[in-house]
């Protein structure tokens, strides 16, 4: 994985480093995925609120990255995004223009920044591909949080066509892992599932799955996400975005994903399905053809092992786990 030769010392600085997508990165590299040349930087919201272009400005100065890998964003499951578009659109704008930008003054050689398979039109044929991200509008749920990152892909084009710069983007499906947020009020399905499932073992309660559970999703483990992140960083030089997601054969249904959480979490109580609860978008089944161009045999941890271990993590990390 570190075949591209490199003149001297590089340094990766990573915003989000703090977060489900970051953890799975900075463990990835520690068990043997960085390669010696490299230099890695982790940030939180602690080291700079990259909302603020000033801040942003100065911990690029602090860190004088080569490469970033851009994930910091306000991120939130289905219900956090129904009730927040507008702080979804104006903190990612806002991060995302001082983040690329701050890249452009310090000379950055290259960003990789994250789009999501939740950005592109709700109206499309299937399986959506790389070409569709501007296609019409996204699902009415999370708009605020899909034109902003849609714009990254804008500005991308943008950095290039003036500057000649290697900013691009990967857009990955619904991640899941250890040191996701499991707040369930604000985080992403499976992480609620798992958090929720814990509960009503413990309270003797039944699970509440919301919706119909008929939406279908494609998972992707956080650490085959980083592992493909490190791919795309080292040797990935296009412009255009990449899909990084698992097969269109390997989508499940939301009910689906929940069985597995159950069986992993050895739950034997009732499961109920709160059908007054949004189902929002139907589904965004992605095609990773692209992907399998250049990584045919890349493999992806089976999708029931993934949750049993992000089962196991979140239970030995009840009391410090973000919820
Ligand atoms: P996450 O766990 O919520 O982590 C978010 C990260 O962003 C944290 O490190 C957080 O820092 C940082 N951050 C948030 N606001 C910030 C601010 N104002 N200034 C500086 N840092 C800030 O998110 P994630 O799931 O790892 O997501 C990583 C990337 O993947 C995002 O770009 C997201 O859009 C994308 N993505 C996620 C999914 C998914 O299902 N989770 C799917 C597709 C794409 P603190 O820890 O200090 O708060
Ligand atoms: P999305 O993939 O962007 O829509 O976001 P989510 O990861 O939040 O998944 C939302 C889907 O999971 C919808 O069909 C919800 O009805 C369903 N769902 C079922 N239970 C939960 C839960 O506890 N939390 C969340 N966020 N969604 C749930």
């Amino acid at each position: 994985m570190c075949e591209v030769p490199v003149s001297g010392q590089r340094r990766v600085l990573v915003t989000g480093g703090s977060g489900l997508v970051g953890r799975a990165i900075e463990r990835v590299v520690k068990e043997g995925g960085g390669c010696e040349d490299e230099e890695w930087v982790f940030l939180s919201s602690r080291d700079a609120d990259l909302t603020s272009a000033v801040e942003t400005r100065a911990v690029f100065q602090k860190h004088q990255p080569t490469e970033v890998i851009h994930l910091a964003a306000m991120v939130g499951g289905l219900f956090q995004n129904m009730s927040h578009n507008l702080d979804f659109w104006r903190n990612n704008v806002h991060i995302n223009d001082n983040v690329l930008q701050a890249a452009h003054e310090l000379g950055v050689r290259k960003v990789v920044s994250c789009l999501s398979t939740c950005i592109f039109p709700d109206r499309t044929n299937y399986p959506i591909d790389e070409t569709m991200i501007h296609n019409g509008p996204p699902h009415s749920s999370n708009f605020g949080y899909s034109y902003a990152k849609r714009m990254i892909d804008v500005q991308n084009r943008a950095y290039f066509q003036q500057y000649g710069r290697l900013f691009t983007a990967v857009i990955p499906t619904n991640v899941f892992g250890p040191h996701d947020n499991f707040n369930i009020q604000q985080g992403h399905v499976l992480p609620g599932l798992i958090h929720k499932t814990y509960l009503a073992q413990r309270e003797g309660t039944a699970l509440e799955v919301w919706g119909s559970g008929t939406p279908r999703r494609q998972f992707i483990y956080s650490l085959d996400l980083a592992r493909l992140f490190l791919w795309v960083l080292r040797e990935y030089k296009e412009i255009d975005p990449i899909i990084l997601s698992v097969g269109e054969e390997d989508e499940v249904s939301i009910k689906e994903a929940a069985e597995c959480v159950v069986e992993s979490l050895g739950f034997k109580g009732q499961v109920v399905f709160d059908t007054s609860k949004s189902d929002g978008q139907f589904k965004k089944t992605a095609s990773n053809k692209k992907l399998r161009q250049y990584l045919p045999d890349f493999t992806f941890t089976p999708f029931r092992q993934a949750v049993k271990e992000t089962c196991e993590w979140f239970v030995a990390n009840y009391d410090t786990a973000r919820k």
